[in-house]
């Protein structure tokens, strides 16, 4: 099934916004950092934090993050189990291996009471982790005190995948400035997109240095070429700058309507206690980047999911925990069951800023319809 009529998290970019991409081309394409130094300023305004780079997808933020820290092969790297592959993927690219830890099951995200007992564990073989790289579910926030005060206490430096979270915030501060390092995304499917693309941020200026360095081919200071390392061609474009410029205007009316889909969704199944949700406890404030339900019932969600392509909706199952995917499930993990349960009972639902009201009407009617004659 190929053709949806209601797709789960489509690009929604304005025509107003489109109508002057033309005009910035010239300028864009001669000098394409003027673009990117205003993208970047833009974000550290925005979301509180002193230094920003403009790459070319969230996934080589990470990569950069990774190798800004120096970590490297043979290196552990604690992760969570349930998030996109891209977040342990590029702990894969420098060559290190990832811990993977499993969820809790307030916000889903990566359990601080596994990370302390994954901890132990690891002393007693002698490795202790390099890094903790987090993600932040969904939009919805990580355990932040709680890990924080982890790395702190064993001097781990703490890395957030922010990747869909973009303006979501935990007790009044955005989530991707907790960390040493933190990233957000860009992608087709993300709150904002430019098409493509990432910024990675951080407090500290040498890592800020170092990524930027590393994103540029790794070009060391000299009258002609040197180079000292392996570089990346990272970069973001000028144009999707521009891009990301023109949409950040948009980024809070945004959120608001993610939250209203969300809301509308709760309320209209409020009356199903089978029907479960990704509940915000108190300070923390998610972007609601995607609408996921969880029933009570194993294989409700894959028989809706069914239920709603039959009838143009798209529909997702929620991340298949990394633990069980062949590529790295032969790799320490600390596992409790939790993230399996979510793939299991979970559903995402349409959640496109784009959503009209009709729309999201269908939707909840046929999710209606199924649970009735289910
Ligand atoms: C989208 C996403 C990424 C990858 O970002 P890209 O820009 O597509 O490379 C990484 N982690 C998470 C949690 C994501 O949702």
């Amino acid at each position: 099934m190929s053709e949806f009529k209601i797709k789960l998290v489509p690009p929604d970019i304005d025509v107003e916004t489109l109508r002057q991409l033309p005009d910035l081309f010239a300028e864009v394409v001669t000098d394409p950092g003027k673009s990117l130094r205003r993208f970047e300023d833009l974000l550290c305004e925005k979301l509180g934090v002193s230094h920003a780079l403009a790459v070319n997808s969230g996934t080589s933020a990470l990569h950069l993050a990774l190798l800004s820290l120096g970590i490297k092969a043979g290196d552990e790297v604690l992760c969570p189990s349930f998030t996109f592959a891209a977040t342990i993927n590029a702990i894969s690219y420098v060559g290190a291996t990832p811990v993977i830890i499993d969820s809790e099951p307030d916000t889903w995200n990566m359990n601080p009471e596994m990370v302390e007992q994954a901890l132990k564990a690891r002393f007693k073989v002698n490795k202790k982790p390099r890094a903790l790289l987090l993600a932040h579910t969904y939009g919805m926030p990580a355990k932040l005190d709680e890990i924080v005060k982890i790395c702190k206490a064993h001097e781990i430096p703490l890395i957030e995948d922010a990747a869909g979270s973009l303006g979501a915030q935990y007790k009044d501060r955005y989530l991707g400035t907790f960390g040493d390092v933190g990233i957000i995304s860009f992608n087709y499917n993300k709150i904002i997109t430019t098409g493509g693309g990432g910024m990675l941020l951080t407090n500290n200026p040498h890592l800020k240095d170092q990524a930027s360095y590393l994103a540029t081919q790794a070009r060391s200071s000299a009258p002609y070429y040197v180079h000292n390392e392996v570089g990346y061609n990272y970069q973001m474009n000028g144009l999707a700058s521009e891009l990301g410029i023109l949409q950040m205007e948009s980024l809070d009316t945004r959120i608001a309507k993610k939250r209203l889909i969300f809301n509308n969704y709760r309320k209209a199944f409020s009356a199903y206690e089978t029907i479960n949700f990704q509940e915000e406890m108190p300070g923390f404030y998610s972007n609601r980047w995607l609408t996921t339900i969880l029933f009570d019932w194993y294989d409700t969600a894959g028989s809706l999911k069914n239920y709603l392509e039959k009838n143009a909706v798209e529909a997702r199952h929620l991340w298949n925990p990394m633990h069980r995917q062949p590529v790295f499930e032969h790799f320490p993990g600390y596992i409790s069951g939790q993230s399996e349960k979510l793939f299991k009972h979970g559903l995402a639902l349409p959640s496109g800023t784009g959503l009209t009201e009709a729309q999201q009407i269908r939707i909840i009617e046929l999710v209606q319809h199924f649970l009735k004659t289910s």
